[in-house]
């Protein structure tokens, strides 16, 4: 479904990312390992169409089914990547760097979506939020409905933007270290929970993380990025637990 290949991306005279290719069929889970500063997070942007104006598509081009989303040498086409967010793809981010709107209610916030991007009255879009708020584990969902972002935990705030982004079941879900910034037991069980959406919805999954326990528990198939290229990729078991490349060696045995 989604075709990245030989994906170049910089800032400046700066390349930092470097003849990435990466596929991901409809229902997988790929994860996108490596360390801070190895380029993740402009791949997952890029493919996006959020990264910003000051990046450059310097090689290669991005598909999505037929559609070419981005190449090299064109600028980022803005009408096109809007017909295709929200409703084909969506993006969480870590928590608490969350597009979350500290000044508006949550479930107004999640109400925007649909009102975008189908054609539902009042009434039928807050029964949606609410059905959506309670299948990503917001059980006192008219509560979270009715609270600003601040007066919920991380977890739930996390959750809320999980809610937001599978509202419309996306064909893609881009997770960029969705649970870094929360506790071990929260962590765990945001990761259950993407888990469960992609068995439910079927939704490809891009699951950024620099923790290879998580990628471990999640991904069928991991990519290993090091200064901006992709230096292995293969099923979890694979990459994870006979690594071929000397560097993902290392980064294995650097987690305890
Ligand atoms: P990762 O997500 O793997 O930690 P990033 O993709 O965020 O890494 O960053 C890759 C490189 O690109 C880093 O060296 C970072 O400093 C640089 N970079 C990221 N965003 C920008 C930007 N807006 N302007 C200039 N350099 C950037
Ligand atoms: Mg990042």
């Amino acid at each position: 479904m989604i075709k990245i290949e030989e994906l170049s991306v910089a800032f400046g005279d700066t390349e930092v990312v470097k003849n990435v290719s990466l596929e991901l069929r409809d229902g997988e889970i790929l994860g996108v390992v490596g360390e801070s500063g190895s380029g993740k997070s402009v791949t997952a942007l890029t493919l996006m169409g959020l990264v910003s104006d000051a990046a450059k598509v310097t090689s290669g081009r991005i598909l999505f089914d037929d559609v070419i989303l981005r190449e090299a040498g064109r600028p980022c086409d803005k009408a096109l990547y809007r017909k295709f967010q929200g409703s084909e793809m969506s993006m969480v981010f870590q928590e608490p760097q969350t597009s979350l709107n500290p000044t508006q209610k949550v479930g107004r916030q999640v109400e925007e979506v649909l009102l975008l991007h189908t054609k539902l009255d009042r009434g039928e879009i807050r029964d949606k939020v609410l059905e959506t708020f309670r299948a990503v584990g917001l059980q006192d969902a008219e509560r979270v409905y009715v609270s600003y972002p601040h007066q919920l935990s991380g977890g739930m705030r996390q959750r809320a933007m999980i809610a937001m982004a599978v509202i419309l079941h996306p064909r893609l879900i881009v997770a960029d270290e969705p649970t870094t910034a929360l506790d071990v037991t929260i962590q765990n069980q945001i990761v259950e929970l993407l888990r469960k959406i992609n068995a439910e919805q079927n939704n490809a999954m891009l699951f950024i993380t620099h923790d290879l326990h998580l990628a471990r528990r999640i991904c069928h198939r991991v990519a290993v990025m090091k200064d901006g290229c992709v230096v292995e990729t293969g099923t979890a078991e694979e990459v994870l637990d006979h690594p071929g490349e000397a560097y993902t060696k290392r980064l294995v045995e650097a987690v305890p």
